[in-house]
This record gives structure tokens, C-alpha cells and sequence, in this order.
């Protein structure tokens, strides 16, 4: 089990960017597109922006055509939780980074081989690394 990291509404807000904030603890979503990852091919790691927990892998990201990076899964299965979001009409798995439960973005059931899902994460949530 990885540790925790609890902080209330305040302490984000001053800690994160309004986006930020605004996606990763309001559930927002940055529009398709606009975001600094979905079109990067740099190798290297994708950490939470909120925490640092290390994500996803540029391994795993590939092209959906959506605008938001995605990947085909995260580094670890316990590096990421999921929920049921229905704030649309067709309920959709919200994906949360699990040591500090931000929200990603959602993952759904229409990925590449080898898992079949894409999870797909708005750009603002992740920080990446690049690996030389
Ligand atoms: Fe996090």
C-alpha cells in the first residue's frame, strides 16, 4: 500500500493552478486538444501534478485521435483508483490517482490490445519526465 495523501479543498487551491484545481479536484476537463501531452512522443514518465506519484509510462501512450493523451494502462495497476461517474447521461469510470485521489480523467472500454481500455487523462493532471 502506497501512502496517502489527504489535503482539504484550501490547501489545493494553494498549492495548484485554478486549472488544476478545477480538474483534478473539481472534476473538471480540459478541452480536446489544448492540453501540453496529447501530442508528445518524448519517452519518459507521466506523475500525478498533484502528488508526483508516478502514473503511466510513454510506453503505453499511444494516438486515440481524442485530443488527451492516452494510454493503454497505468504503471501499476495500484497506482490508479476508479469510480462510477454519472454526471452524464451514460455513466462513465472516472479514473483517480490513488495516493492523493485526484482526478485523471476516464477510462474506457474501446483501447488497443494488449488490455483493450484507453485510459484517457487530461494533460493538466500529469507532470511529465522525460527519459533520455
Ligand atoms: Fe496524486
Amino acid at each position: 500500500m502506497s501512502e496517502k495523501v489527504v489535503k482539504t479543498d484550501n490547501d489545493w487551491k494553494e498549492e495548484l493552478s485554478p486549472e488544476e484545481f478545477r480538474v483534478m479536484r473539481k472534476h473538471g476537463t480540459e478541452p480536446a486538444f489544448t492540453g501540453k501531452y496529447w501530442d508528445l512522443k518524448d519517452q519518459g514518465i507521466y506523475k500525478c501534478a498533484a502528488c508526483g506519484n508516478e502514473l503511466f509510462s510513454s510506453e503505453t501512450k499511444y494516438d486515440s485521435g481524442s485530443g488527451w493523451p492516452s494510454f493503454y494502462q497505468p504503471l501499476s495497476q495500484d497506482k490508479v483508483g476508479t469510480q462510477i461517474d454519472r454526471t452524464l447521461l451514460a455513466a462513465r469510470t472516472e479514473v483517480h490517482c490513488d495516493k492523493c485521489n485526484a482526478h485523471l480523467g476516464h477510462v474506457f472500454p474501446d483501447g488497443p490490445m494488449p488490455t483493450g481500455q484507453r485510459y484517457c487523462i487530461n494533460s493538466v493532471s500529469l507532470k511529465f519526465e522525460k527519459k533520455d
